[in-house]
């Protein structure tokens, strides 16, 4: 057994304990804070690191995906670039970049917020890897704040998938996000995702929990509306 392989079934485990439960009536997430990333296609794959290149594990992440060993660099239309940006596995069928807006600030471009998998309308941007660089026309987005959960922990607190909630964020600076999408599957142990932006404006470093406070009040409870980002689509 690999150190992938062990961190895989410590994650697995874990994960078991996290949907039991301890806490009947708590509503408590841990947080991943999400970097910027790349998910990318086979084909653009092949196109910025060559044909015969894998993408190789480096860590697990929740619902099946990782962080793979390959990264590259971003490089706006006004040749702003951010370099060592990590692609995650597995392949998609559309590639995606997801960067906060301080990225977007930085490489001077101006994509919106959106549920991962919803890039119509999104602006491209270029990604330049150790083969060849792809422009993509489509697919730079902000990542919207997240919840996975599985179905269980969903019937607990009466969401379903698609549902929008309010979280208050127990960092070094107590805050409340609105907007919160929430997301199930089965695959999925119980993680709250926000970028770094929004990790770092409640203070979060290390390991932090979110509780949710229950949908909206301000509009954003409907399961078919956000107000973030026009969507009401079922995101990948
Ligand atoms: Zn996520």
């Amino acid at each position: 057994m690999d150190a992938i392989q062990v961190e895989e079934l410590v994650r697995k485990v874990l994960a078991e304990l996290n949907s039991q439960d301890l806490e009947p009536d708590s509503g408590s997430v841990l947080v991943g804070v999400s970097a910027r990333h790349v998910h990318v296609t086979a084909s653009h794959f092949a196109a910025l690191f060559g044909e015969d290149a894998d993408l190789a594990r480096f860590k697990p992440l929740n619902g099946g995906q990782y962080a793979s060993a390959c990264q590259v660099a971003l490089v706006s239309p006004s040749m702003k670039c951010i370099e060592n940006v990590r692609i995650l596995g597995p392949f998609r069928k559309e590639t995606q970049v997801e960067i906060s807006r301080s990225d977007a600030r930085a490489l001077k471009v101006d994509p919106p917020v959106r549920p991962s998998g919803v890039l119509d309308g999104t602006p491209g941007i270029t990604l330049a890897g150790p083969h060849g660089s792809v422009t993509l026309t489509k697919g730079l987005i902000i990542s919207n704040r997240h919840i996975h959960i599985p179905p269980s922990f969903a019937n607990r607190l009466g969401l379903e998938e698609n549902d929008f909630v309010e979280c208050m964020m127990e960092g070094e600076r107590k805050t409340v996000f609105c907007g919160v999408q929430i997301r199930v599957d089965p695959s999925f142990a119980p993680e709250m995702h926000i970028d770094t932006d929004d990790a770092n404006s409640a203070g979060i470093i290390g390991k932090a929990r979110a509780v949710i406070l229950g949908k909206g009040a301000d509009g954003h409870g409907a399961r078919t509306h956000c107000g973030h980002c026009g969507c009401h689509k079922k995101s990948g």
